[in-house]
């Protein structure tokens, strides 16, 4: 049977296809393809990158989805003809310069940004991928390169078999795929704010292994997932919003006003962790995340270990969460620390530390009132 259109519902089929076409991240990850003077870009970089990277950014989509989230993902910008836009930046300096011993991701930083600077417009948002060709001569044992995430930069590398066709496969490529694409996968998650945290004891014999825990030794062979505390920090990047506002403005006029660490029960030494508080601020805290980080703690990647758990605050900025030690992967060892980190909703994160010791337990009361 034929179907007759009336005008007006051409006009909403036309507003559809409209915004549909219009992307929903106004802000993008920047991804910039890397090159010292005289490196060349590996062969076929551009269309291997491009599904590589949809492969994650639907991987962070999903993730979102299904804690809760929504239907977010990171933006990605594309060319005319729909693809990845890479913007390739040629270093001032030779391939040494920006070797990993060398401090290489700082120098190469230092470059991009200037390069944004002299070309307004070419940055799309606070956050960048900075991919550079493997240096090491073996394409079966590429490095040389930078490969970490702090702050809004994270660095991976590119090879020869750096392709999705090998992702899952039992072979040595496909190991070796896991090993860099998974680690992409996890420097990244670093570059768009996140902290390692390890999964729950009942969540990883559901969903595998956390992504900013170990999963990037896992992502692609085995279950890999991000954690609810994971997105709800994603949930505040600049390049999840799916509207225009002011990020990382650190006058968020925060101040906590109390909190405890306590832990109540029969059993010693804890059954349970409970972790409450109160706060005042300006811009608003829209979740608060808990990590329990085991001995050693405080120092640099001394937290893939720390299980993770977030709690919204009512509107009165209060917030209180009970954690169950069964969910603990290492039970009453040593010492351990109660990080309490405040997500405000346009990307900052404050945070607040306790410390413990199993063998000696004493709450922790933090009191601005009295
Ligand atoms: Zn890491």
């Amino acid at each position: 049977m034929k179907k007759i259109f009336t005008l007006g519902a051409l006009i909403l089929l036309f507003l559809a296809i409209g915004s549909m076409a219009k992307a929903k991240e106004p802000y993008k990850l920047n991804v910039i393809y890397f090159l010292p003077q005289g490196d060349q870009p590996v062969e076929g970089y551009e269309s291997r990158l491009n599904d590589l990277l949809l492969y994650v950014q639907d991987f962070y989509r999903y993730e979102m989805k299904r804690n809760g989230f929504g239907n977010k993902t990171f933006g990605l910008e594309k060319t005319a003809d729909k693809r990845v836009k890479i913007l390739v930046i040629r270093g001032k300096h030779d391939i040494p310069y920006y070797s990993y011993d060398n401090g290489g991701g700082w120098k190469a930083e230092r470059e991009i940004e200037a390069y944004f600077k002299a070309n307004p417009g070419t940055k799309k948002s606070h956050h960048a991928l900075v991919i550079m060709p493997s240096t090491s001569g073996d394409d079966m044992n590429p490095g040389g390169v930078p490969f970490y995430g702090i702050g809004k930069y994270c660095f991976a590398l590119d090879y020869k078999y750096f392709d999705i066709k090998y992702l899952g496969e039992d072979s040595e490529k496909g190991r070796l795929l896991t090993k860099w694409f998974g680690g992409m996968a996890h420097e990244l998650g670093h570059g768009l704010n996140l902290p390692h945290n390890k999964e729950q004891v009942s969540v990883g014999k559901e969903h595998g292994t956390a992504l900013m825990g170990s999963g990037n030794y896992t992502f692609g062979q085995k279950p890999t997932f991000l954690t609810k505390a994971s997105c709800a920090i994603l949930n505040n990047c600049e390049v999840f919003a799916q509207k225009e506002m002011e990020y990382y403005n650190k006058n968020t006029g925060f101040q906590l006003k109390e909190m405890e660490v306590d832990f109540p029960g029969t059993s010693l030494p804890a059954d349970e962790i409970v972790v409450k508080g109160v706060f005042e601020t300006k811009i608003p805290v829209n979740a608060v995340n808990v990590y329990v980080d085991h001995a050693p703690f405080g120092q640099v990647n001394n937290d893939y270990d720390a299980e993770s758990w977030t709690v919204k605050p009512d509107k009165n900025n209060h917030f209180a969460l009970r954690i169950p030690c069964k969910e603990l992967h290492t039970k009453h060892i040593d010492s351990f620390q109660v990080r309490v980190r405040f997500l405000f909703e346009n990307g900052i994160i404050t945070t607040q530390t306790a410390d413990f010791k199993w063998n000696d337990l004493v709450p922790y009361r933090f009191n601005k009132i009295k």
